[in-house]
C-alpha cells in the first residue's frame, strides 16, 4: 500500500495538543499517510524561523495536502494573520465547513446539516489598510469578478455534486452596492446559466443571522464572502455544540489545507482539555479528498473507520469538557482509538 506525504503544521496554543491526538487516531485507523512537520506562526518564530517560512509554503506546494493546527494572530498590531497569508499565497480560494449535529451532543435543533462555502482570498481580508490622518484609518473591501465567479462556481458545483438542494448567499448589497453587488451578480449568473436545478436565494446578512439562530435547518449550502464566512462559521458552530466539533478545508485548484474552524484557544492551551474532534473531523475530510483526487480506497476506508469511531464514542457519552463531559484531549483520543480497534476486530 502506498503512503501519501502530508505536511503537518502543529500550530500554536491548543494546536500541538489537538494535532498530536489526531495523528494518533489516524495511525490507529491505518491511514496511509507520512507526515512532514513544518512550522508557521508563533511556533516558527520560537524556532528562529520567519513567521511563515518559505520552506512551509514549498512543502505544501510539493505535497499538495496539509493538515494544520490553528495559528495565533496578534490583535491590533503585530504580524498579519498566518492563516490569511497561507490561503492567499497558496490560492486556497474556497473554505468548506460542514456543520452537522452529532450523536450524543444535544443542542436546540436535531437536524442541522449545512455547509458553509467561504471565499478565502479577498473582501476586507485583502489587508489593504491606510492611516489617512492621525485620526482617520480605513480598510478597503476588495471584490473581483475572478474571485466572485470562481467561488460561485465552486459553491454551485459542490451543491450539485453532493446532491444538495439549495444555495443561499448572505450579503449586504443594500449598503455595499458595488462589492456585495458583484458577489450577488456572479452567483446569479452561475445559477441561471449552469445550475437552474438548484434552488437559489439571497438573504441580507442581518436577517440571515436571525434566521440561523431561529432555525438553522432551513439552510443547506451557504455561499459567503470572506468576512461573513468567518463570522457565520462560528455562529453555526454554536448551533451544533461549538467550535470543538466543526471541521474545515481550504481548497485551491491544486492544493488543499485542512484545519478546524476554531483558533488557538489561548484560554485553555496547555491544560489538556481541548477537544481534538474538529481537527480529527478535518483529517477525515482530508482522507476523503485524497481518496477522491488520487483514487485511493485505503484513505476512504480509514476515514470511514474514524468517523464510525467518533460517532460511537459520542453516542456512548465520551465527551470533552466543551461538550459537557469530563474527558481530556488524550482521554478522548484514547476512547476513539479503542473503538477503532473494536471496529477492526469486527471486520
Ligand atoms: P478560538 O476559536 O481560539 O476560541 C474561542 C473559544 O472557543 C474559546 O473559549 C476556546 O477555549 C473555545 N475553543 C476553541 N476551540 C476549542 C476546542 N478545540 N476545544 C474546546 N474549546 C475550544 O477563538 P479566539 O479566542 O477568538 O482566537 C484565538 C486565536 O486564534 C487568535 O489569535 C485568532 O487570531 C486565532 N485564530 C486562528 C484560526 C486559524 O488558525 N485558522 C482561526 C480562528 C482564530
Amino acid at each position: 500500500m502506498s503512503s501519501h506525504d502530508v505536511v503537518l503544521i502543529p500550530g500554536d496554543g491548543i494546536g500541538p495538543e489537538v494535532t498530536d491526538a489526531t495523528c494518533r487516531i489516524l495511525e490507529a485507523a491505518g491511514a496511509p499517510l507520512t507526515f512532514d512537520v513544518h512550522y508557521a506562526g508563533l511556533a516558527a518564530l520560537e524556532r528562529g524561523q520567519d513567521v511563515l517560512p518559505a520552506s512551509t509554503i514549498e512543502a505544501i506546494a510539493s505535497c499538495g495536502v496539509a493538515l494544520k493546527g490553528p495559528c495565533t494572530t496578534p490583535v491590533g498590531d503585530g504580524f498579519t494573520s498566518i492563516n490569511v497569508q497561507l490561503r492567499q499565497k497558496l490560492n486556497l480560494f474556497a473554505a468548506v465547513r460542514p456543520v452537522r449535529n452529532l450523536p450524543g451532543v444535544s443542542t436546540r435543533f436535531d437536524n442541522v446539516d449545512l455547509v458553509i462555502i467561504r471565499e478565502n482570498t479577498e473582501g476586507l481580508y485583502s489587508g489593504v489598510e491606510n492611516q489617512v490622518t492621525p485620526d482617520v484609518v480605513m480598510s478597503m473591501k476588495v471584490a473581483t469578478v475572478t474571485a466572485c465567479d470562481r467561488i460561485a462556481r465552486f459553491g454551485f458545483r459542490f451543491a450539485d455534486q453532493r446532491g444538495r438542494k439549495k444555495v443561499t448567499v448572505f450579503h449586504k448589497a443594500n449598503i455595499m452596492k458595488l462589492t456585495d453587488g458583484l458577489f450577488l451578480r456572479c452567483a446569479r449568473q452561475v445559477h441561471e446559466a449552469e445550475y437552474p436545478n438548484i434552488e437559489y436565494e439571497e438573504v441580507i446578512i442581518d436577517a440571515g443571522c436571525m434566521k440561523l439562530v431561529q432555525d438553522p435547518t432551513q439552510f443547506d449550502v451557504l455561499l459567503l464572502e470572506n468576512l461573513y464566512g468567518d463570522v457565520i462559521s462560528d455562529l453555526c458552530a454554536g448551533q451544533v455544540g461549538g467550535l470543538g466539533v466543526v471541521p474545515g478545508a481550504n481548497i485551491g485548484e491544486e492544493l488543499a489545507v485542512f484545519e478546524a474552524v476554531h483558533g488557538s484557544a489561548p484560554d485553555i492551551a496547555g491544560q489538556g482539555v481541548a477537544n481534538p474532534l474538529a481537527l480529527t473531523m478535518s483529517s477525515v475530510m482530508m482522507l476523503n479528498h485524497i481518496a477522491e483526487t488520487r483514487n485511493d480506497t485505503a484513505c476512504r476506508e480509514a476515514g470511514g473507520r474514524i468517523k464510525a469511531a467518533y460517532n460511537r464514542a459520542l453516542a456512548d457519552g465520551c465527551l470533552t469538557r466543551d461538550l459537557g463531559g469530563d474527558l481530556g484531549t488524550t482521554e478522548f483520543a484514547a476512547a476513539l482509538i479503542e473503538r477503532i480497534e473494536r471496529i477492526e476486530d469486527m471486520s
